[in-house]
């Protein structure tokens, strides 16, 4: 089932970059879609309309609130989105920026299979789903290594291993976006060493605020008003790190060596 027409009136005023974009047709397909998918392989434990439309399509969008984001977007940048999942944050954005070329990629079949149909059903050309681990396609000699002008991210690990993770995908000048929860400014801290020896720099730390006045809440009522209110209020950042230099070829380690001994 397509997304009601309040929950898109709910994500155009969340998201004012989205104004003209014509993205609403696709965003309330994509919502079909992750409900379909979900029915067939687990790719989300929220399937509500409510849940989708903040927890997944306005959560994604939020990168749309950042200037460097636009601005590589609007630069037929190659981005990539790294342990995207059923496909986010990557998903929403190529509804919002249907130029926008995005690889995204995840070590689990079943997911980058079902992202590559999905694709096809929205009609988002500018999709490359890509099975693999990150650690094995940007690894020395890897064909991904150092190749994207924008990396994405989203709740795939700690920012200490999401770091050692993505930033071998970034050319140098090139920007990791590392979406992150309540705990941004203590993972930010944990990753103080890891972040110049994998050749990155922070560049800026966004908080994304939400203000309930400017939605159209009205249109709501009861626990789904309740929802948008507590989704207002929860905090999130967008980091970004800068890539200054080259990763060094030792990195990224084995997976099981980069979360029992974070840089
Ligand atoms: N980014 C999506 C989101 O926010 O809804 C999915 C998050 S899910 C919690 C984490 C995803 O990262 C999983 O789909 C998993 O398969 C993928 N993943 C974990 N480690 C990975 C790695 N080393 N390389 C590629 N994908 C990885």
């Amino acid at each position: 089932m397509p997304l009601e027409q309040k929950y898109l009136d709910l994500i155009l005023a969340a998201v004012p970059a989205l104004q003209g974009s014509g993205a609403e047709d696709r965003l309330s397909a994509l919502y079909d879609r992750v409900v379909e998918t979900n029915n067939r392989i687990n790719i989300t434990s929220l399937t509500s309309p409510i849940d989708v439309t903040l927890k997944h399509i306005v959560d994604s969008l939020s990168l749309l609130t950042c200037r460097d984001v636009l601005e590589k977007l609007e630069r037929s940048a190659r981005i990539c989105d790294i342990g995207c999942g059923g496909g986010f944050p990557g998903l929403p954005i190529a509804c919002a920026r249907p130029k926008a070329d995005i690889t995204m990629i995840d070590s689990t079949e079943k997911k980058i299979h079902a992202l590559k149909e999905n694709a096809h059903i929205l009609g988002l050309e500018n999709v490359r789903p890509l099975w693999g681990r990150g650690e094995e396609l940007a690894g020395k000699g890897g064909a991904h290594r150092e190749k994207y002008d924008l990396c994405l991210s989203r709740a795939v690990a700690a920012l200490p291993v999401l770091c050692e993770l993505c930033l071998p995908f970034v050319k140098k000048g090139g920007l990791l976006v590392a979406m992150k929860g309540a705990r941004a400014l203590e993972e930010l801290d944990d990753s103080r060493k890891a972040i110049p020896m994998l050749g990155g720099t922070l560049k800026e730390t966004l908080e994304i605020r939400l203000d309930p006045e400017n939605l159209p809440l009205a249109l709501f009522d009861g626990e789904e008003k309740e929802k948008i209110l507590s989704f207002c209020e929860a905090r999130r950042y967008l980091l970004l790190i800068e890539k200054k230099k080259e990763t060094l070829p030792i990195y990224p380690r084995k997976w099981a060596q980069m979360v029992k001994k974070p840089l």
